[in-house]
């Protein structure tokens, strides 16, 4: 390593101190280290020394090694700091500068050459296949969009029971996260898990699959707040778009209504003269379906969507679990080339030789061809959906490439989740910045995860009243009980998407008072941690004020305080209100009252035309002319979020 980062500038000034302190002699103190290791220190020792690169994070062993010292020199750097490390441990860069500093070097960030992913030259081989001469028509990838209750999953599933059972008899679907039907002898593929969240999050991660987007927009119900986002969404993402104009079996359905409000909106219909198809459907009675894959498959027709079947595949992880008895299963949609059985694959930062496929129907195809989802297994571990898969030839430089890809992402997380040490949490807390709201967050399939983490992700930035959301970890499978005993160590709710935990998680809760939350509706889950995030929030307080009095006088008392001759302006002043003292309209001081009397007796309260006198804790500077504003702090109503106060 030191190889490979040492810089070639030379070190200016401090190489003498570096020199000076002479890590010879440190070397020799290194004691366990042996002589042979003391001789190599000796004979290292700089006289003037190179500034030294340093990774973003590494392990305190490597750091010694890198700085000519014995890894207990670094240790006990480190404990100078504050900060109890053994030599095995990670640290990062900050970190790493301030002992290589103190041991006398200069440092630079030597930032490593591994690019996470490969999406950028996925994306370019993809085009050059596109680009194929051997390049055929392929089946259109279609996302079913919309508002909520609008039908996108009553839609979905009508296109494909109506679908599968004329293709095979008794065809039973399974849910893989994607499937395809058949209209016309041409197959159209549907992605399973409907909604902008999902679309969003997977092209976050660069992965684009949608070829069609179906606006579903209910006739009755008409656009609504979550249409428009969807069309935002589609519109970004320059993916032509279909509007399903759903529930027209309804009494109270209004086509043209939706037309208008659609092409207010910016969405014109074909037959006003703009470019976007609707279809109007009834997922209930089963009206228009035909329709609507006809109107897809013409929309493929003119995009030209087209892949070369005679290559090696490439493709998107859609969704990935782990299954107690089979391992890592992932749904990978092919979009160039094809997949075969026993072929070996990376998927994002993991690796392995395709065992067994099966496609939606629970058949287990030997090939899969572009545009078709299948479910595969033998992948060593579950990848993450959106992650992007290649096939390679050789077991093990897939291995090596899935491996070095984790590495680094390990050096990203480390360096982005920077753990935060207690002192800052305190500083954080007396600063009476933030409240924080923590969440793990266990889901069934990893889509549904990453759909999850982008909205609470949007909920963070829509609630902006001083409480934030952590999610502090989120995977796959059932709740368990270290997922417990990490929301009880960090004070964490536990949120399950679908997900119940195990017995033992489940007395582990109940023992160390863990929170967990259950919830199969994704709006549901966002609704109610939206709500708790407004609850959580510290207390909002405003000053109301009671009354103004104007000092007329002021006597000093024997033991040196000083007590004001006052006349009540307007409202009233109360022995409990807290007060400003105004001079000449200039604020100068804020307290709270020590004395409230009229004449000898101590009152609570004086009304406006009184005279009286006040005396101020910790306060004697009264003079005549001076204004008293007194008032009292309120606590007001929580807002919650997009609601008006
Ligand atoms: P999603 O939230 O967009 O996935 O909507 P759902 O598919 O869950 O449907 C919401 C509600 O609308 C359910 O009660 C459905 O039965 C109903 N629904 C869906 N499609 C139709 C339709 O074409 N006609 C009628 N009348 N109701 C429908």
């Amino acid at each position: 390593m030191a190889n490979t980062v040492q810089g070639g500038v030379r070190r200016g000034g401090p190489g003498g101190r570096g020199g000076g302190r002479g890590p010879g002699g440190r070397g020799g103190r290194g004691g366990r280290g042996g002589n042979a290791r003391t001789v190599a220190l000796r004979r290292a020792a700089p006289v003037e020394r190179h500034p030294v690169g340093l990774a973003p994070v590494m392990a305190v062993k490597d750091l010694g090694e890198l700085l000519d010292v014995n890894p207990v020199e670094v240790v006990k750097e480190l404990m100078k700091l504050g900060i109890m490390a053994n030599v095995n441990q990670q640290i990062d860069f900050e970190m790493a500068t301030k002992v290589a500093t103190s041991l006398g070097w200069e440092t630079f960030e030597a930032v490593p050459e591994i690019v996470i992913g490969q999406n950028g030259d996925f994306e370019k081989r993809k085009e050059a296949s596109d680009a194929d001469p051997e390049s055929t028509t392929r089946p259109p990838v279609v996302t079913i969009m919309g508002h909520v209750d609008h039908g996108k999953t009553s839609l979905l599933d009508a296109i494909r029971s109506a679908k599968v059972a004329q293709g095979e008899a008794g065809g039973i679907t399974q849910h893989i996260g994607a499937y395809q039907v058949e209209n016309q002898g041409r197959k159209i593929t549907f992605l399973d898990t409907p909604g902008h969240e999902a679309f969003t999050a997977m092209r976050s991660r660069g992965a684009q699959m949608t070829d069609v987007a179906i606006l579903v927009v209910a006739a009755d119900d008409g656009l609504m707040p979550t249409t428009r986002e969807a069309i935002a969404h589609i519109k970004s993402a320059h993916v032509p778009m279909v509007v399903a104009v759903n529930k027209i079996d309804l009494p109270s359905a209004n086509v043209d209504r939706v037309k208008q409000q659609l092409s207010d909106f910016g969405v014109m219909p074909e037959e006003w003269g703009g470019d976007v198809p609707f279809v109007e459907v009834s997922a209930k009675d089963r009206l228009g379906l035909d329709d609507l894959l006809e109107v897809i498959l013409l929309v493929a027709d003119v995009n030209e969507l087209k892949a070369n079947p005679h290559r090696p595949a490439i493709g998107t992880v859609i969704e990935a679990r782990i299954d107690k008895n089979r391992g890592p299963i992932a749904t990978v949609l092919v979009q160039q080339g094809t997949l075969n059985l026993r072929d070996v694959i990376v998927a994002g930062s993991t690796s392995g030789r395709i065992k067994a496929m099966f496609d939606d129907r629970g058949r287990k195809p030997r090939r899969a061809e572009p545009s078709m989802p299948v479910e595969v297994l033998g992948l060593l571990e579950v990848p993450q959906a959106g992650d992007t898969f290649e096939v390679y030839e050789d077991e093990r430089v897939a291995r090596a490439v899935a491996e070095e890809r984790l590495s680094a992402q390990r050096i990203t997380n480390l360096t982005e989740n920077r753990p935060t040490r207690l002192n800052d949490l305190y500083n954080q807390m007396q600063d009476g910045a933030t409240a924080e709201m923590r969440v793990i967050l266990k889901a069934d399939v990893s889509g549904s995860l990453g759909a999850i983490q982008t909205a609470l992700q949007k909920l963070n930035e829509d609630v902006t009243q001083g409480v934030h959301l952590t999610v502090l970890y989120a995977g796959t499978g059932g709740i368990s009980d270290s997922d417990v005993s990490l929301a009880s160590a960090t004070d964490a709710s536990i949120i399950g998407f679908n997900v119940r935990p195990d017995a033992a998680a489940n007395r582990a809760a109940e023992t160390a008072g863990v929170d967990i939350r259950f919830y199969s509706v994704i709006y549901n889950l966002l609704d109610e941690v939206r709500l708790a995030m407004t609850g959580l929030l510290a207390p909002v307080y405003e000053d109301v004020t009671d009354g103004y009095a104007e000092v007329r006088d002021t006597f000093k008392l024997p033991n040196g305080d000083v007590v004001a001759g006052a006349y009540v302006l307007d409202g009233k002043i109360l022995r409990s209100s807290k007060v400003r003292v105004l001079r000449s309209g200039v604020f100068l001081h804020e307290g709270s009252v020590r004395s409230l009397r009229r004449f000898k007796d101590d009152v609570r309260e004086v009304a406006t035309g009184y005279e009286c006198g006040v005396g101020l804790e910790s306060f004697n500077d009264l003079a005549v002319g001076d204004q008293l504003e007194f008032y009292h702090r309120q606590e007001v109503a929580r807002v919650p979020v997009g609601g008006r106060r």
